[in-house]
């Protein structure tokens, strides 16, 4: 069985088709600067070269005919024919509180992914041209989507609600909704299969760093906290983002600077977190470098960052009474050994003991933790793209 996942932004398409009997990515690409000059696909069959296609693309429609076309190339495809194919499964960011789970998409549930477009207004117009240029195509084929906020849709009223008055709740839907619950989905399944237990019996924190980051409380399988909110600027500080903040400090910077309402959101989600700390960049590799340098703003930032950490899993553990299991995945959870270890010398107190030797790791999965640790480490890389084809396998077979 064959499915092809998908991830639409406004201007952008990514694809990866998967072998479902082996789980193995058969092709992935990714189509660039839809509707804009300088437009282009890049295709990949695996262990092949990439092929690159430059070609004026207009809108979601003309490029996944293209990705078609591609996944058909006689050189570069990987199927005969596109029946072969036999779902698509789709990334939505908001699915809202509409989502608990992924569904087969029907004109209902678009209706819903379109109700949420206030809460993710840059991302589900994107994937709702995505969904519909491949209904277009392949009108006979099941399409599936998969929520980033559906995973979070089991924590409690008391951890998703906001001290505002209740009727903004009511009228504005306004209450947490958190992010990335896909991949804390796929890591906190992953972790437990990992360690040889089941994800039922864990309290488990998994930190999702990159460069947006999440950090979420799975409690036997289930989120019941999660560190992102209505938006994802809520949490630790991000590459570009602020992470909470006095929530004061938006009027006094609106007053000094004059920002309007919408200019103040993109200094809080693009110019602030570790760029606007360190004034280096918003990538923690260059922070690192600049740190090890001598840098003392690079440190500041690096410090506010695991020291955030560190306290979300102190809260999280608090929230769960307890603590089995610590994971990190993505960019920098994967591969930041130093980070990894700033964030759990804070927590010795709690008997979370990493083993430097374990830690010194990247990219792969690993105990990093000591053996005498109470609590155990984990580095789980994430895969969203094999978490969204499993489920449209699971909603589709
Ligand atoms: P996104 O949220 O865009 O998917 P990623 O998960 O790719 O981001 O994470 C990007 C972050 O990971 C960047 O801050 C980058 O510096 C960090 N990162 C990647 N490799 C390393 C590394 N070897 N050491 C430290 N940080 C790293």
């Amino acid at each position: 069985m064959k499915i092809l996942v998908i991830n639409c932004g406004s201007s952008s398409l990514k694809y990866q088709l998967f072998d479902m009997d082996t789980e193995n990515v058969l092709a992935k690409g990714l189509v660039e600067r839809i509707g804009i000059e300088g437009s282009q696909m890049k295709h990949v069959k695996t262990g092949a070269e990439p092929y690159t296609v430059v070609t004026p693309i207009k809108d979601h429609k003309v490029a996944m005919n293209l990705v078609l076309e591609a996944l058909l190339d006689k050189d570069h495809g990987v199927v005969k024919s596109l029946d072969e194919i036999s779902a698509a499964g789709h990334r939505i960011v908001s699915g809202g509180d509409y989502f608990k789970k992924s569904v087969i998409v029907t004109d209902e549930v678009m209706d819903a992914i379109k109700k949420c477009i206030p809460l993710a207004p840059l991302h589900n117009p994107g994937h709702i041209m995505g969904i519909e240029a491949i209904q277009h195509a392949l009108p006979k084929m099941p399409n599936v989507v998969v929520f980033d906020t559906a995973f979070h849709q089991t924590m409690p009223d008391y951890a998703y609600m906001y001290g505002v008055p209740y009727e903004f709740y009511e009228k504005n839907r306004i209450r947490r909704y958190g992010a990335h619950g896909t991949s804390h989905h796929f890591v906190s399944l992953r972790a437990a299969e990992f360690l040889g237990k089941s994800s039922k019996g864990l309290k488990m924190v998994t930190c999702h760093l990159g460069n947006g980051s999440s950090i979420s409380a799975v409690k036997y399988g289930k989120c019941i906290d999660t560190s992102m909110g209505l938006t994802p600027l809520a949490g630790v500080l991000m590459g570009t983002r602020t992470g909470d903040m006095d929530p004061a400090i938006v009027p006094f910077i609106q007053k000094v600077t004059n920002y309007t309402a919408d200019e103040m959101n993109d200094f809080m989600n693009k110019k602030s977190g570790l760029l606007g700390v360190s004034g280096v960049s918003s990538d923690l590799r260059d922070v690192e470098e600049a740190a090890d340098k001598g840098n003392e703003r690079a440190k500041l930032a690096i410090n506010i960052l695991e020291y955030g950490i560190a306290k979300y899993i102190g809260a999280y553990t608090v929230a769960m009474g307890g603590l089995d299991v610590i994971v990190f995945t993505a960019g920098i959870g994967e591969n930041s050994a130093t980070t990894r270890a700033g964030v759990c010398k804070q927590l010795e107190f709690m008997g979370v003991k990493i083993d430097p030797e374990k830690n010194n790791i990247r990219g792969k999965e690993a105990i990093v933790s000591a053996d005498d640790s109470k609590v155990t480490v984990v580095v789980i890389p994430t895969n969203e793209e094999l978490m969204i084809a499993r489920d449209t396998k699971r909603l589709t077979a």
